[in-house]
């Protein structure tokens, strides 16, 4: 495995590779890598000539009041563990070259952006997209591979490469969790014993979700009213967001009729956690 850490040297092994006509695979990660990540990268192994796997904590997606400064790093475990899953290239660009000082441009996705994080984190998803469109153009994937984990930077991240028909195919992942449902998240190194432990309601509630969906409950109230039983259960969890949405258009719905992700937030503690479960209409 190559590490790179500029621009300019990627640009060019990527396009040398596109010159021999190597698929090109791409996951792009902000690093402190478990099994979900792994899982992608697998993904993007088995499904390009090249894996190239990114490694960047994008200053913009964070709040003012967020935990860039904090946000977990370690770049020797996360280098040996991209190895061993067989990736080509890590890149790691600086901020400063990603983002040098008379930089002016963003990408906005709307609609899509609205609900969910996006009320609770307002610049976030701009800043997602802009590293992202700026990471397609230096590594020139032709697929790239992203978590279901983080639904709506999902779906936004779809919208736009077809809203700017860029020729990338961007592909979804199933969320790895551990072995007692907890999402896996890099934040989850936060917790503390018993947020941890308290953390699993997420889990659970999306599961009382699913029961209901699978049984074919069509109100989405009386899922809503379910879910925020089981949360309202644990003191130490403080609800960001509850809600139901259509799958594609993430606003909010009332009956269940196509494919619907419910989607969680909470707080525990300082730690905001976000878990969804997209439930396919058969
Ligand atoms: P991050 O490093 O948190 O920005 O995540 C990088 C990629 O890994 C994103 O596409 C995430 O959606 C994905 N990801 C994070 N956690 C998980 C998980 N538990 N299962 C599957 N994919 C994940």
């Amino acid at each position: 495995m190559k590490t790179v850490r500029t621009i300019k040297e990627m640009k060019d092994l990527s396009s040398q590779a596109r010159g021999t006509r190597k698929t090109i695979a791409f996951v792009p990660t902000m690093g402190f890598f478990h099994e979900g990540h792994l899982s992608l990268m697998r993904e993007g192994r088995r499904r390009g000539d090249l894996l190239i796997v990114s490694l960047f904590v994008n200053p913009t997606q964070f709040g003012p009041h967020e935990d860039f400064k904090n946000y977990p790093r370690d770049f020797e475990s996360d280098s040996k563990m991209a190895k061993e899953v067989g990736t080509d290239i890590l890149f790691a660009p600086e901020a400063g070259d990603m983002y040098p000082p008379d930089h002016q441009t963003s990408v906005h996705v709307e609609k899509v952006t609205e609900n969910l994080c996006g009320k609770s984190r307002p610049t976030h998803f701009k800043g997602v997209t802009t590293v992202v469109l700026m990471l397609f153009e230096i590594v020139e994937p032709h697929v790239a591979i992203f978590g279901e984990k983080d639904y709506q930077q999902l779906v936004t991240v779809q919208q736009m490469v077809r809203d700017l028909h860029m020729s990338v195919e961007v592909i979804g992942m199933p969320t790895v969790r551990e072995a007692d449902g907890l999402a896996m998240s890099s934040r989850n190194t936060y917790l503390l014993p018993e947020e941890r432990k308290a953390a699993l309601s997420l889990y659970r509630s999306l599961q009382k979700a699913k029961e209901l969906l699978q049984k074919g409950e069509q109100k989405a109230d009386r899922i809503f009213q379910e879910v925020k039983t089981i949360l309202q259960s644990e003191p130490l969890v403080r609800i960001d967001y509850a809600q139901i949405c259509d799958a594609k258009t993430l606003q909010d719905v009332d009956r269940i009729e196509g494919d619907v992700v419910v989607a969680l937030a909470a707080y525990l503690g300082k730690t905001r956690l976000i878990d969804n479960l997209v439930f396919r209409n058969p």
